[in-house]
């Protein structure tokens, strides 16, 4: 039996890109995957349009991994945003920017991205097997030996693990590449959810469902500190609240929620607007229009849907005029302009996250080269490291430019 060069873990864009990167360079590859075709996952990303990469600076894209931006400093030099959009248009594949600097493919289809990385694995005569589900991974000397799930026995000297995480999991990134790190003595960060919806304990939320509500104010109070969001969009669902917003800064607010417990989120539908000034111009609404009805003046502040279940919960008469409400009841309808509170009490199950936080440790891994630290000739890729990115395109860009150090470094290093 030969042994590749190199065998490569998963078909993802991580797993891809790896084996692209080592066959250009005229190794023998073999890439693994489980399931019959390759990029299931790539195929739903970005609503089915695949969101690949965004046109923001290096520092910026380091932001968007946060705590862990720096480790990824050499990786995003290496192939960055540039080199990416180059693979693709090269390849004949063009692309279109949006809002944001979120770079798509010019089709909006992420079938197109997925056929590229075919027509370039054949082009290079990646040999891939499908329906390999990777059990074991061994080393023997400087040999890795790989058993499948159905005991089918292949040998490599350079292995890329590259398996993703373990959301969506029927899309075949169920975590199997996390415990076969961890059986050859890597640690396994916490896995936590990102871009995940969130639940909110209020009994009027549902009744809100399907209502987005645009370019709102939000803030957090937490452990008695206020924490400001960015702006932007909110969307009320049946059992809490998604969004942009939302799904972006999710991950942290899930990890508020771990050391504190239930958070509340304020809303503000007038950020623009002070305090003092939307005081002063509900004195003067409430004197010249003292006939109209609360539901009908609060629907130039809130969407009309959304004022019934709102004045509920404050039980006020949302047919009221504006002649009969106290001032205290003035008061509080202000507050409710400028910070409707909601109670976040938890999130959708980890299946439902786009983004898995939490993987090998990357204390473990050469960030210059994502070769483990503990076993020479292992490499990793993509979404199988710890830590995760905010929504943009930052994470398939994390799994291509990790994906190609991984198989630059597995080609040209002797372990
Ligand atoms: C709904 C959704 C939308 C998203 N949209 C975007 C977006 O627009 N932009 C963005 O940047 N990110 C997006 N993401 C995140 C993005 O999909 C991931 O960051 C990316 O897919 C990670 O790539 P990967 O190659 O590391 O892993 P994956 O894409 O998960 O690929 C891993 C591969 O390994 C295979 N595998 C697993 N275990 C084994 C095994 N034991 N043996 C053999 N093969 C195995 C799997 O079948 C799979 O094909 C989205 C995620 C979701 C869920």
């Amino acid at each position: 039996m030969s042994i590749y060069d190199i065998a490569v873990i998963g078909a993802g864009p991580a797993g891809c890109m790896a084996a692209i990167q080592g066959a250009q360079q005229g190794k023998k590859v073999v890439l693994l995957e489980r399931n019959n075709r390759i990029g299931r996952k790539l195929l739903i990303t970005g609503n089915g349009r695949c969101n690949f990469t965004n046109t923001a600076s290096l520092e910026v894209f380091l932001e968007k991994f946060s705590k862990n931006g720096s480790f990824y400093r050499d990786v995003f030099s290496k192939f960055s945003n540039h080199h990416l959009m180059n693979f693709f248009q090269d390849n004949g594949l063009d692309f279109i920017e949006e809002e944001g600097g979120r770079v798509f493919p010019s089709t909006e289809k992420a079938k197109s991205v997925v056929d590229i990385l075919n027509n370039v694995l054949e082009e290079y005569k990646v040999e891939i097997i499908y329906n390999y589900r990777l059990k074991h991974l061994q080393k023997h000397s400087k040999v890795f030996k790989l058993i499948s799930t159905e005991n089918q026995l292949i040998t490599a000297y350079k292995v890329v693990l590259a398996t993703g995480g373990v959301t969506y999991k029927e899309t075949g990134s169920s975590g199997d590449g996390l415990n076969i790190a961890e059986a050859l003595g890597h640690s396994i960060t916490e896995i936590k959810p990102g871009g995940v919806p969130l639940t909110v304990r209020e009994e009027w939320i549902p009744d809100l469902k399907g209502i987005t509500l645009e370019d709102v104010g939000l803030s957090l109070r937490s452990g008695g500190k206020i924490i400001p969001l960015p702006r932007g969009n909110l969307l009320f669902t049946h059992f809490g609240v998604s969004g942009p917003v939302i799904l972006d800064m999710s991950h942290e607010i899930v990890e508020i929620m771990d050391k504190y417990g239930d958070v509340k989120l304020y809303i503000d539908f007038k950020p623009d607007v002070t305090d003092q000034d939307l005081e002063a111009r509900f004195i003067e609404d409430f004197g010249r229009y003292s006939k109209r009805s609360l539901k009908n003046y609060l629907k130039y502040y809130l969407p009309q849907n959304m004022v019934g279940p709102v004045l509920k919960t404050f039980s006020l008469d949302p047919d009221k005029k504006l002649n009969q409400i106290t001032r205290a009841e003035r008061i509080q309808l202000q507050r409710m302009v400028i910070a409707l509170p909601v109670t976040i009490n938890g999130h959708l199950p980890l299946d439902k996250a786009m983004i898995t936080c939490g993987g090998v440790s990357k204390k473990e891994i050469n960030p210059r080269t994502m070769e483990s630290k503990l076993v020479p000739g292992l490499y990793f890729a993509g979404e199988i490291i710890d830590g995760c990115g905010r929504r943009g395109g930052f994470n398939l860009q994390q799994a291509f430019s990790t994906g190609y150090v991984a198989g630059d470094s597995a080609s040209a290093l002797k372990s």
